[in-house]
């Protein structure tokens, strides 16, 4: 089986990635042995992504992949965006993220937003880069308990559910992620 790296620690992306790429054995961050926490230092989503995947081609010596989400709400001007790992601050925390989401958007009726991820693709001294976008709105409350992240305040367009109400399997045919890694699936098999 071909192996391929995604640098990531995140277990849920990790398993996410997996079930989309069921063809590649998928590497995480600490298969490699690589412990650290990445800076994720640009001011945008493909930086960031280039970041992650440079750090382990250069340090490590691995083909790899590496993908960045922002969560981008249009009443709050695109935010939090590639901000969205410490919108509430530092250290990253999921709940106050989505909390502070919640307190921003209370009696705003506009509650439209985007997931989107960048995926850079590191082979063979080439990177490829690989977009998706998920659109949807805010929920008013917390619903769902499965995912990570935002998911229980993302209700993705056309469903009824939010993310966190969707199997592993749904999200992921709707998915940002989904979407920028079946892109990603093509390219490596075209
Ligand atoms: P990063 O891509 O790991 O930097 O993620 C940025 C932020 O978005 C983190 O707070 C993640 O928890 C959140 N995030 C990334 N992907 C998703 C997703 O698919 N659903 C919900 N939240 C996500």
């Amino acid at each position: 089986m071909k192996k391929l790296v995604f640098a990531t620690n995140n277990a849920h992306k990790l398993a996410e990635v997996r079930s989309l790429i069921p063809q590649w054995e998928i590497l995480g961050l600490s298969d490699i042995g690589c412990f650290e926490d990445i800076p994720e230092t640009a001011d945008n989503l493909e930086g960031n992504a280039r970041i992650k995947a440079d750090f382990v081609t250069k340090n490590y010596g691995f083909d790899c992949f590496a993908d960045d989400t922002g969560l981008e709400i249009l009443a709050l001007n695109g935010a939090p965006g590639v901000y969205s790992a410490r919108y509430a601050g530092e250290p990253s925390d999921s709940e106050a993220n989505l909390q502070k989401v919640l307190t921003e958007l209370t009696n705003k009726s506009n509650r439209k937003a985007q997931f989107r991820t960048v995926v850079a693709l590191n082979l063979a001294t080439k990177t490829h880069l690989f977009e998706g976008i998920c659109k949807g709105e805010i929920l008013p409350n917390k619903t769902g308990d499965s995912g990570f992240g935002y998911d229980p305040i993302f209700n993705p367009s056309g469903f009824e559910q939010s993310f966190a109400q969707m199997s592993q399997a749904e999200k992921g045919v709707i998915s940002h992620r989904g979407k920028a890694i079946r892109k990603l699936v093509e390219f490596l098999n075209s």
